[in-house]
């Protein structure tokens, strides 16, 4: 029904620069142009041609009735108390997706979807427990960034990073992340240094090559275990790419001097905590220019893992520290308003949803 009314103008947001340039070549417009539409675009986050007022009348009228700027609404904004901000979209066809900024001292970062839903069923995971229904475009990923990117400038505030890290796998999903990252680095887009755009990705590694030998974006990895066979109960993504074959990718990403590859390690209590554990992912990582990030596991009501407790997981980041891995514990943000890692659903549950969490099998095996 929705689809049935889908606007045919052509979408200016969510297009790369060449593309822009191309669009109004084609149409007989100046080359400037591309800069000057693409800076209400992305830098005034203009929603409206009527809004672009050094553009003349004559041709935001033109614009009007050839294009449009698409701006899927804010269905709800939930601030948590620590400041983080979750927003769920809802798009075009009805699917919900949703994305979090979150402020600290001089960082604005937010955290992107790029799918609704996802196909890997990472067992700690909520998204991946509502299982996959659809890439998200360019547009859309690139209208969290605007959305994020206006609610800030009206603080007098700006965005400094932007990490694809919210619901789905970013490599799953290569030609729209990739327009994506285009308008974000580009000087005319967001301007963003590379290493403020930073993509995670549960380890699709030959999308993961090809990303870095074409963006100077920074890499992180959810890593999660130090052994195939935990991995391989926890993310089955682990099957088709090992982890074997992972750590020697995330050791091959070319890297500018002083940057590292983040692992991220979700801890889960009785799973993957132990300190045989650790000792064997600072094997894993000996001499690599990887950082680990280490996260509490979030809970979620999709399924019975709990956080290690504190001594534990002191003791985990002592081992790694003193194997010589550089090693943080994430803070919690936005746990009030379900906004921290692995916890992004997107929109209430729907018939998709799985009448059976995988969870509860894996919690088990490891905790007789
Ligand atoms: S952790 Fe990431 S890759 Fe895994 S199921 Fe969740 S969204 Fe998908």
């Amino acid at each position: 029904m929705m689809n049935a009314m889908k606007d045919a103008r052509t979408d200016l947001k969510g297009m790369p620069l060449p593309e822009l340039e191309e669009f109004f070549r084609s149409r007989g417009k100046e080359r400037y142009r591309t800069r000057q539409v693409s800076r209400w675009l992305y830098r005034k986050f203009a929603e409206e041609f009527s809004t672009m007022t050094d553009l003349s009348r004559d041709f935001r009228e033109e614009m009007e009735t050839m294009c449009r700027i698409s701006s899927p609404p804010a269905e709800k904004v939930e601030l948590s108390l620590d400041g983080t901000e979750k927003v769920l979209f809802r798009l075009e066809d009805g699917e919900g997706v949703e994305s979090v900024l979150i402020p600290e001292k001089s960082r604005r970062t937010l955290c992107v979807s790029t799918q609704a839903g996802c196909a890997l069923s990472c067992v700690f995971c909520a998204t991946g427990a509502s299982g996959f229904r659809r890439n998200m475009t360019s547009a859309e990923i690139i209208h969290q960034v605007c959305f994020a990117g206006r609610r800030l400038a009206e603080r007098g505030e700006r965005l400094t990073n932007v990490v694809f890290m919210g619901m789905g796998e970013p490599l799953e999903n290569v030609p729209e992340v990739s327009r994506a990252i285009d308008i974000l680095l580009s000087q005319y887009g967001f301007g963003l240094a590379g290493k403020r755009v930073t993509v995670s990705t549960a380890g699709i590694i030959p999308a993961m090559r090809d990303l870095a030998d074409r963006y100077p974006v920074s890499f992180a990895v959810s890593l999660n275990a130090a052994s195939e066979e935990v991995r391989s109960r926890l993310m089955p993504v682990n099957r088709r790419y090992p982890l074997r074959d992972l750590i020697a990718a995330m050791r091959g990403i070319p890297l500018r001097n002083g940057c590292k590859v983040t692992a991220e390690y979700v801890l889960l209590s009785g799973v993957n905590d132990t300190p045989a554990d650790a000792r064997a992912l600072a094997r894993l990582l000996s001499g690599a220019r990887i950082k680990v990030n280490l996260i509490p596991v979030n809970p979620h009501d999709q399924g019975d893992f709990r956080p290690p407790s504190p001594a534990s997981e002191e003791r985990f980041r002592d081992i790694l520290v003193a194997g010589g891995v550089q090693t943080i514990t994430r803070e919690r943000r936005g746990a009030d308003i379900r906004a921290a890692c692995g916890q992004l659903r997107g929109a209430p549950a729907g018939p998709r949803e799985r009448g059976k969490s995988p969870l509860r099998a894996i919690a088990s095996s490891k905790n007789p």
